[in-house]
């Protein structure tokens, strides 16, 4: 499958839909995800027209993992869970519903209720409450 434009994560890029930012630089987005699995949910996507990891230009791997690092240990300071998830899908196959490479970064504990996957969405208000938190923390 070769790249699609109208991706929502393409579209968040160029400006064409909105979202809840936590970081930025000339190589990554990361946003709060707007169906989140646990409070501080956040994706990290790189500035790069790829749909997966294995088209990835490398020049974006060492950014990509420096921002997952600083929001993961933010979110760690932030929410104290005993465990971070970093989990990247690549194909529908492997349960990837957006076209556009992404990290997600997602506090675990037991007994956290989790939602499932891309289940309720939630609000701009109640993201950017959450992406506040992370920012100060980063
Ligand atoms: P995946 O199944 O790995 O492709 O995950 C896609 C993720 O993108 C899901 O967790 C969705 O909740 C999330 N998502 C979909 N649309 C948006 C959006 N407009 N803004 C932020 N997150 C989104």
């Amino acid at each position: 499958m070769s790249y699609n434009d109208k991706n929502i994560f393409a579209k968040i890029l160029n400006g064409d839909a909105e979202c809840v930012k936590v970081l930025e630089n000339d190589f990554i987005l990361a946003f709060m995800d707007v169906m989140p699995q646990a409070p501080g949910h956040t994706l990290v996507i790189p500035k790069y027209k790829t749909e997966n990891l294995l088209n990835l230009d490398s020049n974006y791997f060492s950014p990509i993992l420096e921002a997952t690092q600083k929001i993961a240990s933010s979110i760690k300071k932030v929410y104290s869970p005993t465990g971070v998830m970093v989990l990247q899908l690549n194909g529908a196959e492997a349960g990837q519903t957006v076209f556009h490479l992404h990290f997600h970064i997602i506090q675990r504990s037991e007994g956290l209720n989790y939602k499932f996957h891309s289940s309720e969405p939630r609000s701009f208000k109640e993201l950017q409450k959450e992406a506040d938190k992370i920012i100060a923390n980063l």
